[in-house]
């Protein structure tokens, strides 16, 4: 065998890794559900038609070549434009980077920010490709409580608690996946001051920031004075744009102490060239065209969000927290003695309805276990059919 990297083997995202066990009854014939997989396209739910129409002109004419490694400058303008829109803030088109996807914008700030024996402080749980980069540059990942009795919200005293000299970022992710909640005002203040005392930016995913059912999530940046923040946002959720890999990090630095990483990180972002031309076109079309859609897309999310966590918590050994945006539910198990663990559970749910959910501890090891995620973007008879089968595999356990 070839000699491969320790960094590597620590590399792990359970959305997908579980997939292969769904693949396998696939393979002998058998129809799989699937409630794991966090894309609206998949689901059904797809882009305006104006979108569409962008990326085939800017296709037709050719556009077809590298463009800016920083990202197309019409874009860049459209996004900070529409960022200050949004949050009532100030920034400048060379405060954002394009970037494939969120997911490159966490590999590039890391790059930049992160090596051994720095720490980085995320939500548990969180989406696993923050603790996986952090680790893969050497970092270590602690986790700071998302307190479920407080409906998930964040405990700042556990994130109090676990600062220190080496803490370089804390990072919030409002909406979250996987629970679906949204942090207070109040706690981002918090979190803000806890950064202001430790000289250190605040990471804010962003991702799902319009898909909240309710209420207008709070922007850290519109309550920062002087804590720099690094925004991580893009196209494929509220944008329905999964499969095009767009997205951008916009530096909110009111005292200019981002400078240098941001310099850096646009050196980096040469060197992979640039982001796919023709869907930057898309993106501009979409920051300018009607979002009326997102109304009817937030409608839907908001009724199944309550439909889900209503059966789930008529379920025994089952209790789930509501989500207040995105599109996860978070439930907690009992496991009792039927099942060892998380993952346990989960694959024996799909070897027994064939419904497939990702192990809870696949988003944190401590505060993750002994839960599921469960994505509720099919459509309602899809979802009433998995949560009888959820019911019906619960209720043949316990009374065998
Ligand atoms: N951030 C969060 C919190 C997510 O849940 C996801 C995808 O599920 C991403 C980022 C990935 O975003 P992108 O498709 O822009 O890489």
């Amino acid at each position: 065998m070839i000699k491969i990297t320790e960094r590597i083997k620590e590399v792990e995202y359970a959305i997908r890794d579980i997939v292969s066990q769904a693949k396998i009854y696939e393979k002998k014939g058998h129809k799989i559900t699937y409630l794991s997989i966090g894309d609206p396209v998949k689901y059904g739910f797809s882009m305006p038609q104006h979108v569409i129409d962008a990326i085939k002109k800017a296709i037709d004419q050719n556009i077809n070549y590298y463009v800016a490694s920083e990202g197309i400058q019409e874009l860049r303008e459209s996004i900070a434009e529409y960022e200050n829109n949004k949050s009532n803030i100030s920034l400048l088109d060379e405060d954002i980077l394009i970037t494939a996807g969120v997911s490159e914008g966490i590999l590039f700030t890391f790059a930049g920010m992160l090596e051994s024996k720095d720490e980085i402080l995320i939500p548990g749980p969180s989406y696993p490709p923050y603790s996986s980069y952090a680790k893969f540059f050497g970092a270590k990942v602690v986790e700071y409580e998302l307190s479920e009795d407080d409906a998930w919200q964040p405990n700042i005293d556990d994130i109090r608690k676990k600062m220190n000299e080496n803490t370089r970022l804390i990072l919030i992710i409002s909406p979250n996946n996987p629970t679906g909640t949204i942090y207070s005002e109040k706690q981002i203040k918090e979190i803000l001051d806890i950064a202001g005392e430790y000289d250190i930016p605040v990471m804010s995913d962003e991702i799902y920031d319009v898909l909240s059912y309710n209420e207008k999530v709070v922007n850290p940046a519109t309550l920062s004075k002087d804590v720099p923040i690094i925004g991580l946002n893009g196209f494929s959720k509220a944008f329905l744009m999964t499969g095009w890999r767009l997205g951008y990090i916009y530096y909110y630095d009111p005292v200019e102490k981002l400078t240098e990483l941001k310099e850096n990180i646009e050196r980096l972002a040469r060197v992979r060239l640039c982001v796919n031309a023709p869907a930057q076109f898309a993106a501009i079309a979409a920051l300018k065209g009607s979002k009326e859609y997102l109304n009817e897309f937030r409608r839907e999310l908001k009724n199944r969000s309550e439909y889900i966590w209503k059966r789930l918590n008529d379920i025994p050994l089952i209790s789930a927290v509501k989500p207040r945006g995105a599109f996860y539910i978070f439930p907690k198990i009992e496991l009792k003695n039927y099942w060892k663990n998380d993952m346990e559970f989960t694959l024996d749910f799909l070897k027994e309805k064939k419904v497939l959910l990702v192990y809870g501890s696949g988003f944190g090891k401590k505060f993750g276990k002994d839960h599921v995620r469960i994505v509720f973007l099919a459509k309602q008879d899809i979802l009433e059919a998995s949560m009888d089968k959820l019911e019906s595999f619960i209720y043949e356990k316990i009374r065998k």
